[in-house]
């Protein structure tokens, strides 16, 4: 838990202190084995882990060590090495971790392979560049462009009318939230292959050497100017982010299609899609650990005490409202673990529902079909269908395990109290569909943060 305040992240330590910190360990050998440029700071994530690491050094015998080393390395190879070890890997974190009953197939997993799912995307990029130029056209970067200036908008009014936050924490958010910097599509500057030798018989040695391809792309980032160009998604991956440390949003071309977004669907359908998403990611540079960073991405404290303790106590209802949940019986959720992301989905959605008013109201009446407000499609007025676009986008199909182990580990709560946690704090969610006060949907006490 104590990750999620980045004040526990921040550890600027010089490389000698590093030494008296691990005696066990020489980093001089260890740095240079790995090719870094020389330097003198590091930051430590956790200091205590490379102190416990120290003594186990002596602790341990060295048999261990090297079973623990080599387990290590047949673990992390194991889905490129041969069969019987990529379904040994499979059995654990497949089977027993996730309680999935086969392997997915293997098309999709030799697609994973070169395309990438976040974290390992090994040739991501080069497929990227053909993601791009067949799937993502001028006209979906000014929509995407158009939902994120009505976003923004939006929540530059919240902040606006806020009773708790005083009028000098208010400015320096508003400050921060003209700051905040997008991107949209996909990277600028594509990732350089050209030394990676791509052999056809040997299929654990392309995998290793693009990953050493890439540790040296980042050690050479060290003693750099900070590229802020730099995006931690392929541009297929349907999925987005917000960095902290750069106060930026970032949409990869992969989340601008269903159930996110549609270009043939109405505007409460996108804006209770992709518009919730959008304000989402905005809404992090404002949720427990965003909050710490200033429009530059600096770790600075910019709130008044009044206002801290205001945001705190706030957040801790969001806390024990999802600490209430249980994703499955007997797993309930960790509220804490979990309150940025649920901080920043009832923020987003309701901005995103602002921001769909604002625009429906700007563009008058219309008659259906084709874009502008339509009193009633299928029978759903563009309220309820606003916000049965975003329970659709959290509908999902796991297992009993996987529920069990998200609910230790995830920061996400499950899509199902994604979807309804949000909608049982949302005022106007209620009125959409005439839900009387004191049932499931409509409870008695809400939270409120943003
Ligand atoms: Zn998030």
């Amino acid at each position: 838990m104590a990750f999620r305040d980045p004040r526990r992240r921040d550890n600027p330590t010089t490389v000698a202190e590093l030494t008296q910190l691990a005696p066990n360990i020489d980093f001089a050998i260890f740095f240079r084995g790995t090719g870094a440029p020389a330097f003198t700071r590091v930051n430590l994530l956790n200091p205590q882990y490379l102190r416990d690491i120290s003594t186990a050094l002596d602790t341990l015998p060295l048999a261990a060590w090297k079973a623990y080393m080599k387990w290590r390395v047949l673990d992390a190879l194991a889905p490129v090495l041969a069969s019987r070890f990529e379904r040994e890997a499979f059995r654990f974190n497949g089977t027993v971790l996730s309680g999935q009953k086969e392997m997915r197939p293997r098309w999709m997993r030799c697609n994973d392979a070169v395309a990438g799912q976040p974290g390992a995307d090994a040739l991501g990029e080069i497929v990227g560049q053909i993601f791009i130029q067949q799937r993502f056209g001028a006209d979906a970067r000014a929509r995407m462009n158009e939902l994120i200036a009505a976003l923004q908008h939006s929540l530059e009014r919240t902040l606006g009318g806020l009773e708790w936050m005083s009028p000098a924490t208010r400015a320096r958010a508003l400050e921060k939230l003209a700051a905040l910097n997008r991107k949209i599509g996909g990277t600028e500057k594509w990732r350089d292959f050209s030394a990676v030798s791509i052999k056809r018989d040997d299929y654990a040695g392309n995998s290793m050497r693009i990953a050493a391809n890439d540790t040296q792309r980042q050690l050479h980032w060290i003693g750099q100017p900070v590229d802020r160009g730099l995006w931690l998604m392929t541009p297929q991956t349907v999925n987005a982010y917000y960095s902290p440390q750069l106060n930026e949003i970032v949409f990869p071309a992969g989340i601008l299609q269903p159930p996110f977004f549609d270009a043939t669907k109405d505007d409460a359908v996108n804006f209770g899609g992709a518009g919730a998403v959008i304000g989402h990611e905005m809404s992090h540079g404002f949720d427990d650990s965003g909050r710490r960073f200033d429009p530059k991405g600096n770790l600075t404290d910019w709130w008044t005490p009044a206002d801290d303790a205001a945001f705190r106590q706030r957040a801790s209802c969001v806390a024990s409202q999802y600490g209430g949940y249980s994703a499955i019986e007997g797993a309930t959720l960790n509220g804490n673990l979990t309150l940025g992301e649920n901080v920043a989905d009832n923020a987003g959605l309701r901005i995103a529902y602002y921001a769909l008013m604002e625009v429906l109201a700007a563009k008058g009446p219309s008659t259906p079909p084709g874009p502008g407000p339509q009193p009633e499609i299928d029978g759903f007025t563009p309220d309820q269908r606003f916000f049965i676009a975003w329970a659709q986008v959290w509908c999902e199909n796991a297992t009993d395990q996987d529920f069990r182990r998200r609910a230790q580990e995830d920061v996400h709560a499950p899509g199902r109290w994604r979807a309804n946690g949000v909608l049982q704090n949302s005022e106007e969610f209620r009125k959409a569909f005439g839900c009387r006060a004191g049932t499931p949907m409509a409870p008695v006490n809400t939270c409120r943060v943003w």
